[in-house]
């Protein structure tokens, strides 16, 4: 698979991630309004908010996938995919293979 191709399936991955987390997010919400939990002092919403806590972490790591996958897209259409930042060189393959959005070498990580 080329880079293009393999960063729009990340993208294509995080919007189904996205997708997932939001739905358990909002289902939550949606429990603990249904059923009038008090998130401090009832047990149970305690662990609600842990769990609504958990999903939204989630949720916030899939967006910033996508948001990194989506930086690579276009780092890879102006032509300077695959250069670190700090010293712009190029950033070996073997690690691009592993960290397809990464900005930066080894060193530099
Ligand atoms: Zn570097």
């Amino acid at each position: 698979m080329g880079v293009e191709e393999d960063l729009r399936a990340r993208v294509a991955a995080t919007d189904e991630r996205i997708a997932r987390h939001r739905a358990t997010v909002e289902g939550i919400v949606a429990s603990v309004r249904s059923e009038n939990v008090d998130d401090e002092h009832d047990p149970e919403g305690a662990t609600l908010a842990w769990e609504r806590q958990q999903a939204a972490a989630l949720l916030a790591d899939a967006e910033a996938d996508r948001r990194a996958a989506l930086d690579a897209l276009d780092r890879w259409a102006a032509g300077t995919y695959g250069v670190c930042e700090v010293c712009g060189r190029e950033i070996p393959a073997e690690r691009l293979a592993v960290r397809p959005s990464t900005t930066r070498c080894v060193e530099h990580a």
